[in-house]
């Protein structure tokens, strides 16, 4: 690196943490990477985000520092995360090519199937697009050792290495598909799901639920105990989704305190009793705080059912199901509505 880049990024250092310090935020990693990546200017989304949050609210709250490192600068770390396997899959089929080299022989399909992958493996910026070619490439290696025995011992080696560089692959988007807060599906798998199970009971004519939830006052309960203490109570009610959202099911983090789960082949009553279940259950527990045993009480949830119509499209059935929410919340909370027209609620104790 030369000296003048080494400068600037002790700039860039020194005005992440100008504005750590104005925004009041503790300088952990996570939040000095947000405010280093803004000071750098290289994400422009990422900079015009803070810049709208800053118009509308002067400075960046915790939770709202959360929310955009979530949606600009954790996708940006996984892309390079992405690039960085890739760069190791080019070097490995330069490697297979200059191997076909010293071999000679009849390798010219084989050869040109590599260079194609080279040339593919420059455009390569997410781990969908990366599949494909590491699957191409295993395929087209896999043919080229059964022809030639020579080479079987170095391509033997190069489909292990791609191997594990495809479980690498496999483990960043399982990560990219994940809640980093709660472990729970995030709002990218949520939509995956919700769109695979709309298209299921389109074709299938089955029924098929949606159910989003909403923790009561909790703006309320953070200003009370602080963010720290609200984000226990969001992995607290992640754990009750877990237990009791299970199989072909997918429970997510729909929003900051905002849930979602996609019941595939399900019918309303069913859906209306699961989500009236977890209610009383979050409900039953009563919130000790672990350092010092203190008593923080309960928290509820409101929740909203929706059933798939025809040509139900995700924004369509997600409208009801967030109506019914409302609806919920409007009503008095700490209730499962159905979507309208299904007036009858659950009960209040
Ligand atoms: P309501 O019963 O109408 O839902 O009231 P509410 O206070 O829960 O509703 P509102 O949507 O106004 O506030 C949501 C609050 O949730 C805002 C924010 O303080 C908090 N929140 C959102 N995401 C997070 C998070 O990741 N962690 C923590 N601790 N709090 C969060
Ligand atoms: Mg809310
Ligand atoms: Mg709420």
């Amino acid at each position: 690196m030369q000296h003048d880049e080494i400068v600037r990024t002790y700039a860039h250092g020194e005005t992440a943490l100008k504005y750590l310090k104005a925004n009041e935020t503790p300088a952990f990693p996570r939040n000095y990477e947000l405010w280093y990546t803004y000071s750098s200017g290289l994400n422009r989304e990422l900079n015009q985000a803070i810049n709208e949050a800053l118009r509308a609210h002067g400075s960046l709250s915790p939770s709202m520092t959360d929310k955009i490192y979530e949606e600009f600068v954790s996708p940006a770390v996984l892309t390079e995360r992405v690039g960085k396997v890739s760069g190791e899959l080019t070097g490995e089929v330069a490697e297979i090519i200059k191997a076909l080299a010293r071999a000679g022989g009849s390798v010219g399909t084989y050869g040109d199937a590599l260079k194609t992958v080279m040339d593919d493996l420059d455009e390569v910026d997410s781990t969908a697009k990366l599949q494909p070619i590491l699957s191409s490439i295993i395929d087209a290696t896999r043919e080229m050792e059964t022809q030639n025995s020579q080479l079987e011992k170095r391509l033997q080696e190069s489909q292990s290495h791609i191997s594990e560089l495809q479980q690498t692959l496999e483990s960043i988007r399982f990560e990219s598909l994940t809640d980093q807060l709660t472990g729970l599906a995030n709002r990218k798998r949520f939509d995956e799901a919700l769109l695979t199970a709309l298209n299921a009971a389109e074709e299938t004519g089955n029924a098929m639920c949606l159910i989003l939830g909403d923790v009561d006052h909790f703006k309320k309960f953070n200003d009370t105990f602080g963010h720290q203490t609200g984000d226990q109570v969001l992995r607290l009610v992640a754990a009750t989704l877990r237990n009791n959202v299970k199989g072909q099911d997918t429970a997510a983090r729909y929003g900051g305190e905002e849930f979602g789960i996609v019941l595939p082949r399900t019918d309303l009553e069913s859906a209306f009793s699961l989500a009236d279940q977890i209610r009383e259950v979050i409900k039953a527990k009563e919130l000790i705080k672990r350092s010092t045993g203190e008593s923080l009480g309960r928290v509820t949830m409101s929740f909203g059912v929706a059933v798939y119509h025809p040509n139900d499209t995700a924004e369509t059935i997600i409208e009801r199901a967030d109506a019914a929410l409302y609806a919920a919340k409007r009503t008095g909370r700490d209730r499962v509505m159905r979507e309208s027209g299904h007036a009858e609620e659950s009960a209040v104790a």
